[in-house]
């Protein structure tokens, strides 16, 4: 048999990339016992098509600046190099054709990113491709017992992350980017100089 090869996924615009994604990442390093979590930028998420996101050149730049100082944290291009829209049952399946090697893959979520799950396409093969892997967004509550009722296998698929939770968004920090407030503390230092280098949102 195969030895055990645990592997992490979290997509996401990234724009930008801040500590809310960093610490689910690390949470469920930790707690699932994965060699490695797996950034992937979309391009085009389909639930984002019509808002406009920064070039996916400088996202991805963001998101390397986020992971740098983290060995277990990498990021794919499996997204950002093919056409959108981008959804997550390709992106599985795609992960699992770049990593071969993986015997089990999880899907990270924030609390609100589940809470639509019905409408996401295939969701019932979403959950045979990668176990959930979810942290409680209080301020964007899913709800867990509907969604179970629609899909069976969630119960056995889904698990709570042990976390804090954190109130930042992307959307949060574009705002303050716009209106001068610092978000030094809730990005990586080196996201918050790559936003100023490359006058990221500034309106
Ligand atoms: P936006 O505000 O632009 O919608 P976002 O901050 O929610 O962005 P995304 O890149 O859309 O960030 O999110 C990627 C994934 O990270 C999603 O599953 C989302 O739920 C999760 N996530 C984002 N912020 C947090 C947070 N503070 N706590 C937990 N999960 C989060």
């Amino acid at each position: 048999m195969r030895d055990e090869l645990r592997f992490g996924v979290l997509g996401g615009s990234f724009d930008p990339p801040h500590y809310g994604h960093l610490a689910l990442a690390e949470t469920a390093r930790v707690q699932l016992n994965l060699a490695r979590v797996v950034f992937v930028p979309a391009g085009e998420p389909p639930h984002k098509r019509h808002v406009d996101l920064s070039p996916i050149g400088d996202r991805i730049a963001l998101v390397q600046a986020a992971i740098a100082d983290n060995g277990a944290f990498a990021l794919s291009r499996v997204d950002a190099n093919r056409p959108g829209p981008h959804y997550t049952v390709d992106m599985l399946r795609l992960l699992r054709q770049e990593y071969p090697q993986v015997t089990s893959w999880h899907l990270l979520l924030g609390e609100d990113s589940l809470r639509d799950f019905l409408s996401w396409r295939a969701p019932e093969e979403i959950l045979e491709l990668a176990e959930l892997a979810v942290m409680h967004r209080p301020d964007r509550p899913a709800p867990v017992e509907i969604l179970q009722k629609h899909l069976p296998t969630l119960e056995r698929r889904l698990i709570w992350l042990d976390m804090p939770p954190l109130h930042i968004s992307a959307t949060e920090l574009r705002r303050r980017v716009r209106e001068g407030l610092p978000v030094r503390y809730l990005v990586p230092l080196a996201v918050a100089v790559l936003i100023r280098k490359k006058q990221l949102y500034a309106g």
